[in-house]
């Protein structure tokens, strides 16, 4: 979680400060009350775990009242055990010991501090768990032998203050701050029934193992057992299942081992205690690093399936748009192509396309013996009637004259428009004959038309030149003249005339 999202989790800094006393003093009752052994030794002592997890949650700058608060808090709790002095030695100890794990943990892991890194957690391992609590139960303990109790064993009461310390460290710190990064998953989350299943079926193995009265012989399993189900429960409920329910299994060790019954019920009092807290440590410590383990597998997964992803979702963006574009520029060289063949005026074909095709109508009129036709078609004295009534109304005519001609051909038949007003109609299949009969149609159908004009109706007429193609021609150039002769003779015959021979 980011600093500022941790900072932020209690904005009235009173409030929380309360809180924080009250739970400090509350981890106190709870630790004597249901973790301590008839013997006065606590197997987990949950105060600092509180503690460590409250500067966690604050910057430096506050630490001050925590300390303050925490002072108050302790004499508060040992009220009626210690003198305020003493309490105050023993926050002091507390306070030194977690402030020190807040600082170092925050300095040597400067990004991402949470639960879900594993430098952060391999540092919460090292200085929060075992280096920390080492020291200040060696200061509680040269306190308790100076001031309060001179005790047998140094080294055993030691051991056991500091697992107890560490063990509340493990139990609380990662689950309070786990709980505040990420409020709204539950323990059943992610396989709803399966993990009601496991978590019932184990919390019932809980209870029917740390309850029997214990011999070697007698006991089913070992409580290690519980290290692995703990794991399976990281494995596929997430890193917060499994350690609280590697808490709740603890809590009923613990609850079974100071009422004398179960596998860690066999030995001395301080025997006892040592075991269920390395069992407890074993539990706990293998349970976090196997989930912080998996947690950073699976961000780095979903990091992977993430850029995957958007990689993806780029190379199809960019296919579809290849895709759009080629289809953008067919369209464009479809029109081009268009523009080439196309005259612009009439939108018939021009000159170009005409001698284009003419050949390959030739090739096929010889292959396959069939007749092929050419009429070419001349407007009679446009000249005039472009001086009469001007140059656009002279465009008009043509457009006019072409679209009386289009009405009468068919689609095989190639219409282009050769010069300023001559036209040619290129007929497959079609005798001189019919060409005839064609272009005496084409004649009369011109003649007859009347075009508006600004100045005047406009009426004119065509003198048409008819060819049939000859084997002796030897390209179409040849054949178009012998229509241009045609046409020639029949402007000399006085014009709006067809001749073919
Ligand atoms: P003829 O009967 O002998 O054919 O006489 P004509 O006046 O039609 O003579 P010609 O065929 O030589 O005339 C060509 C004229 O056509 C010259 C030019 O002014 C006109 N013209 C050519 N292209 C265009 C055009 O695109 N628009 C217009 N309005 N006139 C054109
Ligand atoms: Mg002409
Ligand atoms: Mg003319």
């Amino acid at each position: 979680m980011d600093i500022d999202k941790r900072f932020n989790i209690i904005k009235y800094y009173p409030l929380f400060l309360l809180i924080l006393m009250a739970a400090y003093i509350a981890a106190n009752k709870f630790s004597l009350a249901f973790t301590t052994m008839s013997e006065g030794m606590s197997i987990v002592w949950f105060q600092n775990g509180i503690l460590l997890a409250a500067f966690l949650l604050r910057p430096v700058r506050e630490w001050i009242w925590i300390a303050l608060s925490i002072i108050t808090a302790e004499v508060i709790a040992d009220s009626s055990v210690f003198t305020p002095l003493q309490a105050f030695w023993f926050a002091m100890i507390n306070l030194g010991e977690t402030m020190l794990s807040a600082y170092l943990m925050q300095r040597l892991c400067t990004t991402h501090q949470s639960f879900n890194n594993i430098r952060f957690v391999l540092l919460f391992i090292v200085i929060a768990l075992a280096i920390n609590p080492s020291f200040s139960a060696l200061f509680v303990e040269l306190f308790y032998n100076t001031q309060i109790d001179v005790l047998d064993d140094f080294i055993a009461s030691w051991r056991i203050r500091f697992f107890g310390d560490s063990l509340g460290i493990l139990f609380l710190t990662p689950f309070i701050l786990s709980w505040l990064e990420y409020p709204k998953k539950f323990l059943f989350t992610q396989h709803l029934y399966e993990s009601i299943f496991t978590d019932t079926a184990t919390i019932a193995l809980a209870f029917s193992l740390f309850s029997i009265g214990f011999t070697p012989s007698v006991l089913p399993t070992t409580p290690m057992i519980f290290v692995l189900i703990t794991l399976w429960i990281v494995y596929r409920n997430g890193l917060r299942s499994g350690m609280t329910m590697g808490m709740i299994i603890s809590m009923i060790a613990i609850y079974y081992t100071i009422h004398h019954q179960g596998p860690f019920s066999v030995f001395t009092p301080v025997q006892n205690t040592l075991y269920i807290q390395e069992f407890i440590a074993a539990l706990m410590t293998s349970t976090l690093f196997f989930g912080v383990l998996l947690r950073q597998v699976n961000e780095t997964n979903d990091l992977l399936l993430q850029s995957n992803n958007a990689l993806e979702s780029l190379a199809q963006n960019l296919e579809s748009e290849i895709q759009k574009k080629t289809a953008e520029l067919q369209k464009a060289n479809e029109m081009l192509m268009q523009l080439a063949i196309t005259d612009p005026l009439t939108h018939i074909y021009n000159r170009r396309y005409l001698e284009e095709n003419a050949t390959r109508e030739i090739a096929h009129a010889a292959r396959y013996r069939t007749p092929l036709s050419l009429i070419l078609f001349d407007i009679d004295f446009f000249k005039v009637i472009n001086d009469t009534y001007g140059h656009q109304s002279g465009d008009n005519v043509l457009i006019c004259i072409t679209q009386s001609v289009k009405t009468r051909i068919r689609k095989d038949d190639i219409f282009a428009r050769i010069g300023g007003e001559e036209f040619v109609l290129l007929l497959p299949s079609i005798s001189v004959e019919q060409a005839v009969i064609l272009a005496e149609e084409i004649k009369e159908s011109i003649a007859s038309l009347v075009i508006p004009s600004k100045s005047g109706s406009v009426s004119c007429t065509v003198s048409l030149g008819v060819s049939e193609f000859q084997p002796q021609f030897k390209s179409f150039p040849e054949f178009l003249n012998d229509a241009d002769q045609k046409l020639y003779r029949a402007k000399e015959s006085g014009r709006n005339t067809v001749i073919w021979e």
